[in-house]
């Protein structure tokens, strides 16, 4: 109750700050963190069947653990909302599923599934948790290739799907949004939840790991897609079978989310006060050069190209666009300061674009944020 009561307090703070600023911003609950639960496949999409000795398939273990995983948050992380793509035994469409958490505005999309081991063997087991990439190895592409293949039981899917071949996750590339954006987040809350899976299930974890996944390529959130464990493992379907199992994995999926959203809120309480601190507060150094990177603060990402004016971006000047694939990305300053960049961010969040974050360029390049600092400190 203690930290619940605590978190209660950081969002009245985070009110009482933005309302101050008098920003049009969203209605109280809207403040709440939406996660949108996707319970892999569903109706005559069964998943993997797993060794065949149990009636349940894939999709009824991944419909048990995401209803439990809901019910969990709501009724212990009253800051949280959860949606689901599905509740019940029904088939979505694969592109209906990021679409939906899109559209609701999602702040974080987790998708879960069974894993299911070609041939007869049998003999892999433990759990993976994936963020959208390029497969490393052939497993993880054979991976991606299963789940992406439920596309093959719509209709249409040839025309629905724009040239994507699930056989070929390198196909998405081209349909990529904006995942590589959230790709930071997705790994943190992935490495979150193998964690988990090892401390308190106790399971093997085989790590986390990146491959081609439709539903991660096309949402607009962090997003991670979970496989809980091996069906064609004996021993392992007997465990996903199980009601202990199934507790033990929704708790520690559970464990996981409450620590990444409670870490976002801790860094939006900390953006709150430097706010309310001003930028002349004496926590950051007056410069921090990095000289051949020049350091921009991503404001919006949007298919409609804008002019780079004060008028159309809540009165911030020094504004930049960079078209990429279907979408223009707008920011706000250039500098090779951090400092300075670090500064312009949340000016930017006291305009009202909460969610702005730092991106790096070189000789004219986008580069990862993390390779920038990993230079320094080497
Ligand atoms: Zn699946």
């Amino acid at each position: 109750m203690q930290t619940r009561a605590n978190y209660l307090l950081v969002f009245f703070i985070l009110l009482l700050t933005y309302g101050s600023f008098g920003l049009d911003s969203d209605p109280p609950d809207a403040k709440k963190f939406v996660i949108m639960i996707d319970p892999g496949h569903g109706g005559r999409d069964g998943g993997t069947p797993g060794t065949g000795r149990y009636k349940t398939t894939e999709k009824d273990i991944a419909l048990d653990v995401s209803l439990g995983l809901g019910k969990l948050l709501e009724s212990e992380l009253s800051y949280v909302e959860v949606l689901y793509t599905r509740s019940k035994d029904v088939f979505p469409t694969l592109k209906s599923r990021p679409i939906a958490a899109n559209e609701k505005g999602a702040d974080l999309f987790i998708s879960i599934h069974c894993n299911a081991q070609p041939g007869r063997k049998g003999t892999a087991y433990g759990s993976e948790t994936y963020v959208l990439g390029l497969h490393k190895t052939d497993a993880n592409l054979e991976v991606a290739k299963r789940e992406n293949s439920v596309i093959f039981l719509e209709e249409d899917y040839e025309e629905t799907y724009q040239g994507f071949d699930p056989n070929s996750p390198e196909s998405l590339i081209g349909l990529m949004i904006m995942q590589e954006d959230y790709l930071d987040q997705s790994i943190e809350l992935a490495s979150y939840i193998e964690n988990e899976f090892k401390t308190t299930a106790k399971r093997k974890s085989r790590g986390v790991k990146q491959a081609g996944f439709w539903v991660l390529a096309q949402t607009y959130m962090p997003s991670v897609l979970v496989e809980l464990g091996f069906l064609t493992h004996r021993k392992e379907e007997d465990y996903l079978n199980s009601s202990k199992g199934k507790r033990a994995m929704t708790r520690s999926l559970f464990n996981a989310v409450k620590r990444y959203v409670d870490l976002r809120i801790d860094q939006q309480q900390e953006i709150a006060m430097a706010t309310t601190e001003g930028t002349n507060g004496n926590t950051v150094a007056d410069t921090a050069l990095y000289t051949d990177i020049t350091f921009k603060v991503q404001i919006a990402a949007s298919s409609r190209n804008l002019e780079t004016k004060p008028f159309n971006f809540k009165g911030l000047d020094d504004l930049s666009k960079e078209k990429r694939g279907k979408i223009y990305r707008y920011f706000y300053g250039a500098t090779s300061d951090l400092n300075e960049i670090e500064r312009k961010k949340i000016e930017a969040i006291k305009k009202g674009y909460s969610t702005a974050f730092i991106v790096a360029f070189k000789n004219g390049e986008r580069i990862p944020m993390n390779t920038v600092l990993k230079t320094t400190s080497n």
